[in-house]
Order: C-alpha cells, then sequence, then structure tokens
C-alpha cells in the first residue's frame, strides 16, 4: 500500500512546536512575534532541472531549500521563528522524504527554525519554502540605505557553487575532494544569519548573493540611489578556484550565482565595527569596494586599471530556458 497524502504529513513532516501557538494540522499556523518586532518574510522556490540537479542527495537537497530562505533573513538581519513548506513530489519514496527531512531538519534545528504548515501534493519534483523571521522595528537591514563613502563587503568565499555547475556541466574538470568542496557549496550552502544579526546598526544596506554578485550589487545601487567601485581582484575565492584559469575565476567570483554569502555596505570609519561583527559571527569579510555618488558600476583590478563590466546577472527569464 503506497503511503497517503496526511499519513506522509504525519510521518514526516509533523514535530510538535515550541514557540509557535499551534503548527501543523489545523487550516493556519498561528505565530506569536514578541512585542516591538516586525515579521520578516520571505519565499524562495527550488525546481528540479532549475535550480537543482537530479543527481542531488535528498539530505543536502532539504538542507538547500531552507538555507536559501534563511539566507533572505539573514539579508535582512532577522531571527528565524518558523517556516511553511509547500512539497510536490513525482511519488512518496521512502528514501528520499526519509534524506529530505533529515537535511531539512538538521539545518532548522541549528536556527531554532520550526516547520509550521505547508502543502503537499503530486507532480514534478518542487519545493517552496516560506521563512517567517522577527527584527526589532525599524532595525531591518535593507537594500536602500547604502550612502556615498561606504565601503563594500562580502562574507566567505564567492564562485565556488558556478564553479561546480561548469564542472556538472562538463565544461571544467575537477576531481577527488577539490571537486567535493565546490559541490558541497552548491548543494549545502550556509547561511549568514549569525552575520546578519551582528550588523544590524553597522551595515548601511544588505542584500544576500544568489543571482552573481554584480548582478545583486547593482539591485542596492539601484534602491540606494548611488554607484560603486569594485575591486574584482578584491572579491575573496577559495583556494580551488584561485588554481582555475583567470576568466574562469572573474565570471564564478562577479556573476556565479548561488553563493549565498551576505553583499554589504558600511560607513568607512570606523571600519572596526565591521571587523567585531565578523568576529562576532566567526565569518571572514572582505572589503571589495565603495559606493559612490557617481551613478553605475565601475570594475577596476589590482592596479587600479579598468576592467569591462561584460557580467550579467542570472534572470529566469531572460537566460535561455
Ligand atoms: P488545507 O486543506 O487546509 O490546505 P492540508 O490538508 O493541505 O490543509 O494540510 C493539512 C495540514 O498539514 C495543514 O496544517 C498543513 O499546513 C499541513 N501540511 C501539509 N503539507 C505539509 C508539508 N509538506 N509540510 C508541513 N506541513 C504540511
Ligand atoms: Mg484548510
Amino acid at each position: 500500500m503506497p503511503i497517503g497524502e496526511f499519513e506522509l504529513i504525519e510521518r514526516y513532516f509533523t514535530r510538535p512546536v515550541r514557540r509557535a501557538a499551534l503548527g501543523i494540522g489545523d487550516d493556519c499556523a498561528l505565530l506569536v512575534p514578541a512585542p516591538g518586532m516586525q515579521l520578516a518574510v520571505s519565499s524562495d522556490m527550488l525546481l528540479e532541472g532549475r535550480h537543482f540537479l537530479s543527481t542531488v542527495e535528498p539530505e543536502r537537497l532539504g538542507h538547500k531549500a531552507l538555507a536559501v530562505n534563511l539566507s533572505d533573513l539573514a539579508a535582512c538581519g532577522a531571527r528565524p521563528l518558523a517556516f511553511s513548506l509547500a512539497l510536490a513530489l513525482p511519488q512518496a519514496e521512502a528514501g528520499f522524504l526519509e534524506g529530505f527531512a533529515a537535511g531539512l531538519f538538521a539545518l532548522a534545528d541549528r536556527h531554532g527554525c520550526e516547520l509550521v504548515g505547508g502543502d503537499t501534493t503530486r507532480g514534478p519534483l518542487a519545493v517552496c519554502i516560506s521563512v517567517f523571521g522577527e527584527v526589532p522595528a525599524g532595525a531591518a537591514l535593507l537594500r536602500s540605505g547604502a550612502r556615498a563613502g561606504d565601503d563594500l563587503y562580502v562574507s566567505g568565499t564567492l564562485g565556488d557553487a558556478r564553479l561546480a555547475l561548469e564542472v556538472f556541466r562538463g565544461r571544467v574538470a575537477l576531481e577527488g575532494t577539490a571537486f567535493e568542496r565546490v559541490r558541497r557549496a552548491m548543494e549545502q550552502p550556509e547561511p549568514r544569519l549569525a552575520l546578519g544579526l551582528a550588523l544590524r546598526g553597522v551595515a548601511s544596506s544588505a542584500i544576500d548573493v544568489s543571482d552573481g554578485l554584480l548582478g545583486d550589487l547593482r539591485h542596492i545601487l539601484q534602491r540606494s540611489g548611488v554607484g560603486a567601485t569594485v575591486e574584482v581582484d578584491a572579491v575573496p575565492r577559495s583556494a580551488v578556484l584561485a588554481a582555475q584559469a583567470p576568466g574562469l575565476q572573474r565570471l564564478c567570483t562577479l556573476a556565479g550565482g548561488d553563493d549565498y554569502e551576505l553583499l554589504f555596505s558600511a560607513p568607512g570609519s570606523p571600519a572596526t565595527a565591521v571587523a567585531a561583527a565578523a568576529a562576532e559571527a566567526g565569518v571572514a569579510v572582505t572589503r571589495i569596494g565603495r559606493i559612490e555618488q557617481a551613478a553605475g558600476l565601475r570594475l577596476v583590478d589590482a592596479d587600479g586599471r579598468a576592467v569591462a563590466d561584460g557580467f550579467g546577472s542570472f534572470d529566469h527569464f531572460r537566460a535561455s530556458p
């Protein structure tokens, strides 16, 4: 007998809630934001073939589906509270569901984010999560706060996820531990929640890098009504990526996508506040440029020479299907 819809929800996804007033089982879940807090809400959808490959381990898919959502909370400086999960599955396969739930709940538990509801349907594999977080009223990090003179920073390293994708596409050869490392970056990104919290009151603007550094930076520039210069060689990259051809390094770091690092601006002095936030969060942060009054995005190399900006950002409706 194949497992039914409600048995599936009960067996794999229903857990007692601690903070929510009501979890799975009724028509709505009930959340209780603390007094003085605003609710931060975001959704991200993952479709097979578009956002992940069929070769991905279920456990890593469960992790990534929640990670990309938590990354949006991190970019706003919000603390995770709860999430909902809409799932389309071609069939109710126990091995897949066990692995998926294990990866999902391992990350959820680490960040105190509880599953409070969702929807389950039969169909081509798709995962849509909505996250709910809380942030003190008026304290959320926004894309709109960058000011001329601010420094630009990025967390961690960029480009590994794109490098892994190029390996899967057969355009780059990489083996052994080097491949496993970049594959992990693509399949199991770590949302920078502690950094987002530490940057409240420090960063003037922030965004998480999901579509590529330069494309996401343009969102900050547009929203803030400013321009910027980025030192392309200063963008941090892993040792694995640093061993690749220079052109590939630039493509992956500047327009790679799927990085889920935080890109943010902060007033140039005191830069110690940024260093303290990074230390508190235990995440490396690198200065990669500066916000300027003059509109537009300028790229320079280590010697200050202009670099042509031929790096597009990912756009679902412009990319070839
Ligand atoms: P409704 O018909 O009212 O939309 P459903 O019958 O679809 O509710 O779902 C029953 C309960 O199970 C609801 O509380 C819903 O939030 C929850 N639920 C359904 N699918 C999931 C899922 N994949 N993960 C978590 N909760 C789910
Ligand atoms: Mg209902």
